[in-house]
């Protein structure tokens, strides 16, 4: 079963709204690959409101810092300021890890919206509704 802690989620949504109407993203690290219990905030180097790209050397400290700390990359997430909770056509392509979550925080609704992907080969193989 997938989680996600109250304070993953209250920060990945701080960032979120801070970042909007620009897409926002970053990595969810925790003890095991389901349960998400920090964000590991990212700079979106496209600064769109459509589409994100990681910096390649944050990655690069993401994934350094979460062995330091005996942590696993549950999942990587971004927001859509102003579409719903499910990934794009461009998300389902650039989604290349079968073995990780792709969360998208949606913030189009009054209510924010998050949901957990997994993808594999381009498809949508399961759904996980978290809030
Ligand atoms: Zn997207």
């Amino acid at each position: 079963m997938v989680t996600i802690t109250e304070s993953a989620y209250q920060s990945i949504l701080a960032q979120a709204q801070k970042d909007a109407p620009v897409e926002s993203c970053g990595y969810l690290l925790g003890p095991d690959k389901e349960t998400a219990t920090e964000n590991f905030p990212m700079t979106n180097i496209d600064h769109s409101e459509e589409h994100f790209s990681f910096d390649p050397k944050e990655q690069f400290a993401a994934i350094k810092y979460a062995r330091q700390q005996g942590l696993k990359i549950v999942g990587n997430w971004h927001s859509h300021p102003a579409s719903p909770s499910r990934p794009s056509e461009e998300d389902k392509r650039l989604a290349y890890d079968p073995n990780i979550l792709y969360f998208i925080l949606s913030l189009a609704e009054e209510k924010p919206v998050l949901n957990a992907f997994r993808i594999a080969e381009g498809e949508v193989t399961e759904k996980i509704t978290l809030r």
